[in-house]
């Protein structure tokens, strides 16, 4: 096997997760090459950091890495250890890269721009153990580890959001909770392959992807979510029937669900969406209950 094959099968297993995320992204479209630089930029230092760290514990603990079935003991350590240590590599990188982005102004691009990241370190790790183990792994990792990556990545992408539409700013202090949980999803799945494989190889698959599918399940559910809280979208999107509102609708006007906005307040004078955090509307200047203020404005909103 040549490894021009290795790098086209990679690339198009990538491009296609990558798909089906930005078809998410509608109302107002990150630019490709944006998402591709923080694909790259995110995934190449999460892959390289986190890695050297991996590398480190484990010659520190003696432990030989996916060489066979780990002892009980030893594959929780390492499995914690990977969790915490590549959830929070790749989320710092990704804060790195974003947190200063003015093209982040809805909050599905916290989660575009997360999952891309984590797209992108999966993508390295997919160079790397399709060169060792062949093309028959990446299939199995396109449908495992990169929706673990994803959907972890989908789930502090959420403190991301909160962060920057919500809180104006505080990263880490937003996102810590979200981190945890990822984390611990991500060991989880992770020490199930490291205790389990050689003859029970069929069971650890199965426990992995029953985790990754959940966490498919999960993101593209957060994506839509997200996609109806978009400041961009025309209306109020009902969550329910996907009907259009007026933007100041408090109830679906086709099937009465009630639509709450989670990310956003829209000024009783003139209907525009602003940040919860803004002290007044862009639009009209009318005062808006604003607790806490920061930098940005949603200037951008208005049209
Ligand atoms: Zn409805
Ligand atoms: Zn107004």
């Amino acid at each position: 096997m040549t490894i021009a094959i290795v790098i086209v099968s990679v690339l198009v297993g990538s491009a296609i997760w990558l798909w089906l995320l930005m078809r998410f992204d509608k109302f107002e479209p990150e630019p490709l090459r944006l998402v591709l630089l923080i694909a790259l930029g995110a995934g190449l230092a999460g892959f390289f950091f986190a890695g050297l760290n991996n590398s480190i514990f484990h010659a520190f603990l003696g432990i030989s890495f996916l060489d066979d079935a780990m002892p009980l003991p030893e594959a929780l350590a390492s499995a914690l250890f990977v969790g915490i240590n590549e959830e929070l590599v790749k989320f710092s990188a990704t804060v790195l890269m974003v947190f200063k982005l003015r093209e982040m102004d809805e909050p599905i691009d916290a989660i575009i721009y997360a999952t891309a990241a984590a797209l992108g370190f999966a993508t390295f790790e997919n160079f790397a153990y399709t060169l060792e183990y062949g093309l028959p792994s990446l299939v199995i990792r396109l449908i495992t580890a990169v929706p673990l990556h994803l959907g972890t990545a989908a789930i502090w992408g959420l403190g991301i959001a909160k962060a920057r539409f919500i809180k104006g700013g505080g990263y880490f202090s937003a996102s810590w909770g979200y981190l945890a949980v990822a984390a611990v999803i991500h060991a989880a799945y992770d020490f199930f392959i490291f205790v389990i494989p050689g003859r029970y190889m069929l069971a650890s698959l199965g426990l992995s992807f029953a985790i990754a599918v959940a966490l498919i399940v999960f993101m593209l559910r957060r994506l839509k979510h997200l996609q109806r809280q978009s400041p961009f979208a025309p209306g109020n999107v009902c969550p329910r029937c996907d009907g259009i509102n007026a933007p100041d609708a408090r109830f679906c006007a086709a099937c009465g669900t009630a639509i709450v906005q989670e990310f956003f307040i829209v000024c009783e004078t003139c209907s525009v969406k602003a940040l919860k955090t803004d002290r007044f509307c862009a639009q009209c200047g009318a005062r808006l209950p604003a607790e806490r203020t920061h930098g940005y404005s949603s200037d951008r909103y208005v049209r």
